[in-house]
């Protein structure tokens, strides 16, 4: 497999299909249906009216070799982050909110995100790790345009929260190799309440449909680093609050039973989440290990290996 791969984009980009994606996704940020909240607001000019924030210019909080990650994406040379400021979502939980929320970062042009592109892929990274990217397709484009003529050749990983337009996501069809959508809820009221978005649930699924019709379950080369592919996470929250049961059927049964999910046990209360219990709260062992059998009881047969990663980082 690896013998044959090719980064999906380098095809697009020779075909000169890469430069006509980049002028409809910016066609697209006018009146901006970029991600599914659907603002209609004009980027181009300002960001008032806009959910995310983000103007013309897109805003990054940090690039580097990320070793934190899941195995297949990590190796030995770490997956080559870009994470953007500002966010789609409001979740009250969020981790990063001083990145998500507050806007940490600095604007940047196209040629300054090739730049960051080209500079992981010299450092040995996997891969380019686009982290929230949902509210900045048509900048990230923009970027990706100038650094493949430039030689960037990596596979790209779009590492988002989920909510993400269908029609956007067609146009990233060729062009991404690997998706990493969370899967958040599956309660809309929930998601209304926690993250601040309406269908949340409908949208999701509907994206994660589309993301694996695109690429297929994960595929890996003999080193076991992902080169193509669906890889879905899913953050346990206290109390099934994010609905693990009805989200693992929907993957064995919709997607794939063989689609690579990572369980995650992380969650801490983070910005607003003490104020809103039983989000003031880490999940128990108990609830991460009943999150765990859903997924296997579901007929999930891939579910990230923690060990291994710790393995792939001390060796
Ligand atoms: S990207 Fe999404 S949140 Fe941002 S302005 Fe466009 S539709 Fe609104």
């Amino acid at each position: 497999m690896t013998e044959q791969f090719e980064a999906a984009y380098l095809k697009l980009y020779r075909s000169e299909e890469l430069k006509a994606r980049v002028a409809e996704a910016y066609r697209r940020l006018e009146r901006c249906n970029i991600c599914a909240r659907e603002c209609s607001v004009n980027r181009r000019e300002s960001a008032k009216g806009a959910t995310c924030r983000t103007g013309e210019r897109a805003v990054v909080s940090s690039h580097a070799p990320h070793f934190g990650e899941e195995a297949p994406l990590v190796g030995r040379g770490g997956s080559g982050t870009i994470f953007f400021s500002w966010c789609n979502l409001r979740c009250q939980f969020c981790q990063n909110y001083e990145i998500s929320q507050l806007g940490h970062g600095q604007e940047v042009e196209p040629e300054n995100l090739a730049a960051m592109m080209l500079r992981l892929q010299a450092m040995g990274c996997h891969n380019i790790n686009f982290v929230s990217p949902s509210h900045v397709v048509p900048h990230i484009l923009a970027g990706l345009l100038i650094a493949t003529g430039a030689g960037l050749s990596l596979p790209l990983v779009y590492n988002t929260g989920g909510y993400d337009s269908l029609e956007t996501l067609q146009l990233l069809d060729g062009i991404v190799d690997i998706y990493m959508p969370d899967m958040k809820y599956a309660d809309e009221a929930t998601a209304r309440r926690y993250s601040k978005v309406k269908d949340y649930p409908t949208v999701n699924q509907a994206a994660v449909k589309e993301m694996h019709r695109q690429v297929g379950d994960l595929i890996l080369d003999e080193r076991g680093i992902a080169l193509r592919g669906l890889l879905v996470r899913h953050l346990v929250l206290p109390k099934e609050l994010a609905g693990t049961g009805e989200i693992v059927r929907f993957l064995a049964e919709e997607i794939s039973p063989h689609t690579y999910l990572n369980v995650m046990d992380q969650y801490r209360a983070c910005y607003k989440a003490n104020d809103l219990p039983p989000l003031d709260r880490r999940i128990t062992r108990q609830e991460y290990d009943e999150a765990v059998q859903m997924a296997q009881a579901a007929g999930l047969t891939r579910l990230d290996d923690r060990e291994l990663r710790l393995i792939w980082l001390f060796r």
